[in-house]
């Protein structure tokens, strides 16, 4: 996807998921080469500090930023071995300025949440819906990035400006003898703009303005923008469970302009469990509560220090050289260890194991051990096939974790923040020495000692039904 003008629609000149290729056409002049990416890096810390947490995330998750003139303007890259690239022309970036850098840059980032919640294909195969998301996009980016207009290029704007549309819309509707919405009604989902548009007698089709490379030849994998999406959705709502302000205004003010939308995207809002940020979920839809509480708990258990750190000896040799230092981000004070033990004594539920091991391979910043148990203790990789035999210790578990026992000769010579054990609770009950640290998802049909233990420990039953 690329934000820009008719400069994009070229000819392919490179395998834009080809990183060297990339870099090596037709370089840029290194000087502006150099401005560019200043002013890319400056508008990416801007997003994380205050803007944007969803912006912030989704760049942090493109493996690599390449300026190159083999794109007119700017693109996110989603490549068939799930990896993201940003591209971006140097002289496209010089031109726009910080202002202009920051706007096309959350513009870009919003397409691909756009493409993850509505994937369906024939929204995707309606011209009308492709003006509809540059409408939407950009209002948001208006408000969010407190514009009053579109960047300009040579100075003229660039890219669809939503009160133009909107203008257009009201006199086709009145032409018709329809009553239009007012703008802020009109704007206000999605989907309104999009259904609004399709009221027209002539709805608009996309014009040159703003062409979408993925038409072009620019990669956009589903699955990659999904993953890469989902993981984003999913930080930026722990972030907000943190307390991050910031993340918690974004991610409400996207649920409220798509959720319930379609089913896919309700489905990706409920999977996440983002309903708990407004403090309520649809009665309507089935629930998996577990699987809400767990991200939840998850979230204080893993809470971490401040994200954005002021390297020392970086920071000092870029003042020394007469540039502005940077903050950068690290993903936690240090690494979280979360430890997920399944018991394999009983039948382990297959779509659960697999929801959880999903769910922990989402979350950046966390070191994920993971261990089988019945009466021993069996360390694994995710992923791999888990055999269980007879007899249950939690307390085998205890010992492990908490360095009295070995496995194989080896010590775990890590402290958890978390350990999650999934487990049917038949078992001895126990005592852990950090017991604030451990969760307990107990399987259907299962005993929930661990909630009335002393002290008690957090503790929910997982739904193993038909989903
Ligand atoms: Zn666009």
């Amino acid at each position: 996807m690329a934000y820009g003008d008719e400069r994009v629609v070229r000819r392919r000149v490179v395998d834009l998921a080809d990183r060297r290729a990339l870099e090596q056409w037709r370089p840029a002049d290194p000087a502006v080469v150099a401005e560019a990416t200043r002013l890319k890096e400056a508008a990416l810390l801007d997003f994380g500090m205050t803007t944007s947490a969803v912006t912030s995330w989704l760049y942090s998750k493109c493996r690599h930023h390449i300026a190159t003139t083999a794109v007119g303007t700017a693109a996110v890259v989603a490549s068939g071995d799930g990896s993201c690239l940003l591209l971006f022309n140097p002289g496209f970036f010089t031109g726009l300025g910080l202002d202009g850098v920051k706007f096309v840059l959350f513009h870009e980032a919003r397409h691909l949440v756009h493409r993850h919640l509505f994937a369906e294909p024939e929204l995707r195969e309606d011209p009308v819906f492709t003006v509809a998301a540059e409408v939407a996009i950009n209002h948001v980016a208006l408000i969010r990035l407190g514009r009053t207009g579109l960047p300009l290029l040579d100075g003229e704007p660039t890219g669809i400006d939503p009160r133009v549309v909107y203008e257009d819309y009201r006199e086709d509707l009145l032409g018709q003898g329809l009553e239009p919405l007012g703008y802020d009604h009109f704007a206000e989902t999605d989907m309104t703009i999009y259904g609004e548009l399709k009221r027209m007698k002539n709805p608009p089709v996309p014009p040159p303005l703003c062409v979408h490379l993925t038409e072009d030849g620019v990669p956009a994998d589903q699955e990659t923008v999904d993953a890469v999406c989902s993981s984003v959705l999913l930080n930026s709502l722990l972030a907000a469970r943190r307390g991050h302000p910031a993340a918690e205004g974004e991610l409400l003010d996207l649920m409220d302009r798509t959720d319930g939308a379609t089913d896919r995207a309700s489905r990706i809002w409920g999977r996440l469990g983002a309903g708990r940020l407004r403090g309520q979920t649809s009665a309507t839809r089935r629930v998996d509560w577990w699987q809400r509480w767990l991200v939840d708990v998850l979230a204080s258990k893993l809470r971490e220090g401040e994200r954005l750190v002021y390297p020392k000896k970086r920071g000092a040799l870029l003042a020394a050289l007469g540039q502005d230092p940077m903050l950068s981000r690290r993903g936690a004070e240090r690494t979280k260890v979360l430890v997920v033990a399944y018991d394999t004594s009983g039948s382990m539920p297959g779509h659960v194991v697999e929801w959880l091991t999903d769910l922990v391979g989402r979350i950046d910043g966390v070191e994920a051990h993971w261990l089988s148990f019945d009466g021993c203790v069996m360390p694994f990789k995710a992923g791999e096939r888990v055999y269980g035999g007879g007899g249950t210790s939690f307390q085998a578990v205890a010992d492990y974790v908490e360095g009295r026992t070995a496995v194989d000769g080896e010590f775990f010579d890590e402290r958890p923040d978390a350990v999650v054990m999934l487990t049917d609770g038949y078992a001895p009950h126990i005592t852990p020495a950090e017991p604030d640290k451990w969760i307990w998802l107990i399987t259907e049909y299962g005993d929930d000692w661990p909630e009335a233990h002393s002290p008690p420990m957090a503790c929910h039953r997982v739904t193993t039904g038909d989903r």
